[in-house]
């Protein structure tokens, strides 16, 4: 009991300021948030990766971003502190992240070459290797509920369109009419894209489809959502939800609601959530790789990461990066484009929100 009473003064101490501080816009990129009581928990939230560049955000918009990334933060991790699972901590998160238009996903997320938002995502269980993934989504307000009941409502992996959305009815996850999707600066980078491959007139579907995601990849795509996380119980998960990359085509599915690319958890390993150009990571298995060289060769976290992506993935000529927590703890980030938006509570119990490079 007496236990219990130091544990509760500790939180009380260590949140209150830093919750004022956040809901009035103010912050620091350091606050305390948990004692040495539990060392072990893991949590590392991320909002994208692209071109973001120092002075690039303006300073209003780059205090959005910390905030927002703060709260899902600070959401995730008290849940694992009170002693909730791993999988809680990582939907409570990117549920926030997802109802902010600020990223891409939910609320946010691109529009596709019709005009439309198809929203993916996955989870993912480290315990069980249980998974839940869903794509081509265009009514489900939060795609990664739908992914965790795919997971544990269902007999399955993966569903995708109107069938997933189907499943959502039945589970009385709630959905949303196509309109909420719709955002002013997704729809105004839409536009200018139409507008750029209009003007270029390119011949072949093939070369068509290539130049634009190219020309898509520095400045419109960003904003993906992922959480990993590490529990009380040593257990670890890992979740990602988006809206993919502005203009795809043709039921185009990206590498986000693919387990062992875009999310992977294996608590003899590690648990891994991606953001970046999705058919590189789709190739590359990026997310089961870096699990697999972990096994395999022994690795530690960061270097494995950094192996699959400042070495494989960059020189197969994708880009953007991953989030990390292993069965230890040990987080790592690693990422090869301009900025990534991210935010974690690292060894000393402080929480960091960091953007640029
Ligand atoms: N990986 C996502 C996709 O390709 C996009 C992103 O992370 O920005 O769908």
């Amino acid at each position: 009991m007496k236990r219990f009473i130091a544990l509760f003064f500790i939180t009380v101490i260590a949140f209150s300021p830093t919750l004022t501080l956040a809901q009035k816009g103010g912050f620091a990129d350091m606050k305390q948030l948990q004692g040495p009581q539990n060392p072990r928990l893991g949590f590392v939230i991320h909002g994208g990766a692209g071109v973001i560049t120092r002075g690039s955000l303006s300073p209003e918009r780059e205090k959005e971003y910390r905030v927002k990334l703060e709260e899902a933060l600070f959401a995730g991790y008290k849940a694992l502190q009170s002693g909730k699972s791993g999988l809680d901590a990582v939907e409570i998160a990117i549920r926030i992240l997802e109802d902010s238009p600020l990223f891409n996903a939910g609320k946010g997320a691109v529009f596709t070459n019709e005009g439309k938002n198809e929203l993916d995502a996955s989870i993912m269980n480290g315990k069980t290797l249980a998974a839940g993934a869903v794509a081509g989504l265009r009514q489900v307000k939060n795609p990664i509920t739908l992914a965790r009941a795919v997971m544990e409502k269902s007999a399955h992996v993966m569903m995708v369109g109107g069938g997933a959305e189907k499943f959502a009815k039945e589970q009385k996850i709630e959905l949303v009419d196509e309109k909420y999707f719709w955002t002013q600066p997704r729809w105004d980078s839409l536009q200018k894209i139409l507008k750029e491959e209009k003007a270029k007139e390119v011949q072949s579907l093939k070369s068509k489809v290539q130049s634009v995601l190219t020309k898509d990849l520095p400045a419109n795509r960003f904003g993906t959502v992922g959480a990993v996380a590490l529990d009380k119980n040593g257990d670890l998960a890992a979740g990602t939800s988006t809206g993919g990359m502005t203009n795809k085509r043709y039921g185009r599915v990206g590498d986000a609601p693919i387990i062992g690319a875009g999310t992977y958890a294996n608590n003899n390993t590690c648990a891994i959530s991606a953001t970046g150009w999705g058919e590189y990571f789709i190739r590359l298995g990026v997310a089961r790789d870096i699990s697999a060289v972990m096994e395999y060769r022994g690795m530690p976290i960061q270097q494995a990461a950094d192996f699959v992506i400042k070495d494989k993935l960059q020189k197969l000529g994708g880009d953007g990066g991953i989030i990390a927590v292993d069965k230890f703890g040990n987080i790592a980030i690693s990422f090869n484009s301009e900025g990534m938006y991210r935010a974690y509570i690292n060894a000393e119990g402080k929480a960091v929100v960091e953007i640029y490079k």
